[in-house]
């Protein structure tokens, strides 16, 4: 495999910097061609093409998609960010702003899931941001765990226009991503919020209000389902039984295992 020049590592780091917190982004570089970066880069829409590049709306060939296989191999959460970053696999990438890929403890203990980014993501690229996001921070902390102690990501790394339900083929085509972001982190527990998130994980039509208080499993991950932040502001009586799920979690840490939780 060719090294990319320096030209396309110039431009990579430009992008990444602009859309990435993180660093150690150089790993996008080791394993692209100068016309793969040159490509995603232009497709993204963020970086022109390259002067004399025949442009991707001009009969040009359009940026691949990243394949599964590619998430699947994706050595740590960097890499896998820098993938996220240029990823067209639905056409969620075409209207959103920034991609929202996730931010936390590389390894852990609890990985927060939500079903999308909202305008607040999309705007920063950052996940649970604005009012909901500020409770979620109070609920971590009520058991004990600090916002930068646990990962927070969604099932779509992509803002729905609109705010709309996902789509089944954005899910099919995101998923990947949410499985080696758990397969990089391993978490002990993951927390659900909201009733999308608690279907799409357990793949089930069940209502939120059956998912709770049982300990679930994904992909061999215990699974802890509960309201979503932005539905406690507009409903403060369900906070309490959020503050009951989230109890299960802390027993959890604290060494009562996975077993099967029922709560009041
Ligand atoms: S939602 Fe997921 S699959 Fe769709 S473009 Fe965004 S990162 Fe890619």
């Amino acid at each position: 495999m060719n090294p990319p020049d320096a030209g396309a590592r110039t431009l990579a780091r430009a992008f990444l910097e602009q859309t990435l917190s993180s660093e150690g982004n150089a790993l996008l570089l080791e394993h692209a061609t100068r016309e793969q970066v040159l490509r995603r880069l232009a497709s993204t829409g963020r970086v022109a093409p390259a002067r004399g590049a025949t442009p991707p709306d001009a009969g040009a060939s359009p940026a691949p998609a990243v394949t599964a296989s590619e998430i699947a191999s994706a050595r740590d959460l960097e890499s896998l960010a820098a993938l996220v970053a240029s990823c067209t696999r639905c056409t969620l990438h075409e209207s959103r702003k920034n991609p929202v890929f996730g931010e936390g403890a590389a390894h852990a203990r609890v990985v927060c899931v939500g079903e999308a980014p909202g305008k607040h993501e999309d705007d920063t690229g950052r996940p649970f941001v604005g009012r909901a996001g500020q409770l979620l921070d109070r609920l971590l902390m009520s058991i004990g765990l600090p916002r930068t102690s646990v990962y927070i990501c969604n099932v779509l790394k992509s803002r729905p226009p609109r705010n709309r339900d996902p789509l089944p083929e954005e899910v099919a085509a995101c998923a990947p991503y949410l499985l080696r972001q758990l397969a990089l982190i391993e978490p002990e527990v993951i927390i659900a919020f909201g009733a999308f998130a608690a279907r799409t994980l357990l793949e089930t039509k069940s209502a939120l209000g059956r998912l709770r208080g049982t300990v679930h499993r994904y992909s061999g991950y215990p699974v802890v389902a509960t309201y979503h932040p932005a539905a406690l502001l507009r409903n403060p009586g369900w906070i309490r039984p959020t503050w009951e799920d989230l109890q299960i979690v802390r027993g959890m840490l604290d060494g009562a295992g996975d077993r099967e939780a029922r709560i009041g």
